[in-house]
């Protein structure tokens, strides 16, 4: 059965779907979800992350690690932790950009944290003969009580969201269901739900999109970086100024889709709350800076690497190096739109 009759047949038989129900399905099916069968990324993908633009995102964020693991004393129990790495192509920059700094990768454990196999088994091939130490898991259970540095680029836009529509009655849940003409349809939950109490002002048509399993991971990070010192670098599209508005999109082939069709076969992703990421960081006691992509690589030196990278390109290298660097630091492609959140904490 596909998985869009498997899941007009739970709707049929047990009511509609919340949108992060029909979102982790699309996503997630152990046998059709999205991230479990495919490798969408790159030119031939449905998508382009920004390791995949160039090797100076992987690299940067190494040197950011690096820094924070010299403020920290140069601990020789250092676990670094990558959730969601996609092709593992940001972990391996990552090493090819420190592998020359003395006794780092030997005080570091990397981890990597991916719930698709398909992705994993890809991941173990891009990071062959890079760091002979490196371990897999499906999740965060496996946190040692030891300092750690949590990376994630583009994990928290692919997590289950719920969205909540303000109506007359008050907030209702945008959930899915199915017509007399067995197509999907967006339809309103008949309760009214309790939204955090800051939106109780919104305006009628206002949205608010949640996701329980995202803030679930950032408090854990939270936890373990209180516990035992790290900290973490989360980056996303996303917003720090509520706009009240529908940023659930569907994609397939670098062009938008309906959420609704291709169920499995298009990826749907939400823009996240950095307003939310925050609060989870200092409500457990951390400082953290938002800032966005653009000035996050600039601080890192980004136009130095550029420029040490062209001297030894070719004519043709030169012209990708510098488009892909517009593309990662331009505001009209991903410089503003796309956040970061750091959090660091010595000990
Ligand atoms: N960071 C990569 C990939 C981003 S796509 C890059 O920038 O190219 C999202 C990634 O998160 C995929 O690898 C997907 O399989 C993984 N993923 C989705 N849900 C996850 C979860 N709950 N825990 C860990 N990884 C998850």
């Amino acid at each position: 059965m596909s998985l869009e009759d498997i899941l007009k047949e739970r709707i049929k038989n047990e009511g509609p779907i919340s949108i992060a129900h029909f979102m982790a399905e699309a996503l997630s099916h152990p046998e059709h979800g999205y991230y479990m069968t495919k490798d969408p990324f790159g030119k031939e993908g449905d998508f382009i992350t920004a390791p995949e633009i160039s090797q100076m995102f992987g690299e940067l964020i190494g040197i950011w690690c690096l820094l924070l693991w010299e403020k920290m004393g140069k601990p020789n129990n250092l676990h670094i932790v990558e959730c969601g790495p996609g092709r593992g192509t940001l972990m391996k920059d990552f090493f090819n950009g420190t592998k020359n700094i003395k006794g780092f990768h030997a005080s570091i454990n990397p981890h990597l944290v991916e719930t698709s196999g398909k992705l994993q088994k890809i991941q173990k091939n891009t990071l062959k003969g890079t760091h002979n130490n490196i371990n897999w898991h499906n999740d965060l259970s496996f946190l040692p009580d030891a300092p750690t540095i949590f990376i994630a680029n583009e994990l928290f836009d692919a997590l289950p969201f719920h969205q909540f529509v303000m109506t007359e009655k008050g907030w209702q849940e945008q959930l899915v269901g199915v017509t007399s003409n067995n197509e999907f349809e967006f339809c309103l939950s008949d309760d009214i739900k309790t939204i955090a109490e800051q939106h109780n002002g919104a305006k009628i048509g206002s949205i608010i999109e949640t996701c329980p399993t995202g803030s679930d991971i950032a408090d854990k990070m939270a936890k373990q970086i209180k516990q035992h010192g790290g900290g973490a670098v989360i980056i996303d599209y996303g917003y720090d100024d509520y706009g009240y508005k529908d940023t659930l999109q569907a994609v397939k082939n670098h062009e938008y889709h309906n959420i609704l069709q291709d169920v499995g076969d298009a990826d749907i992703t939400a823009h996240v709350d950095f307003i939310n990421l925050a609060n989870i960081f200092t409500s457990n006691g951390l400082f953290c800076k938002t800032t966005t992509q653009r000035d996050f690589l600039l601080s890192l030196g980004i136009e130095q690497r550029y420029m040490s990278l062209m001297k030894e390109a070719s004519q043709e290298q030169q012209k990708e190096l510098t488009s892909a660097t517009g593309r990662l630091i331009n505001p009209d492609k991903m410089g503003t739109l796309f956040k970061v959140i750091t959090t660091e904490y010595i000990k």
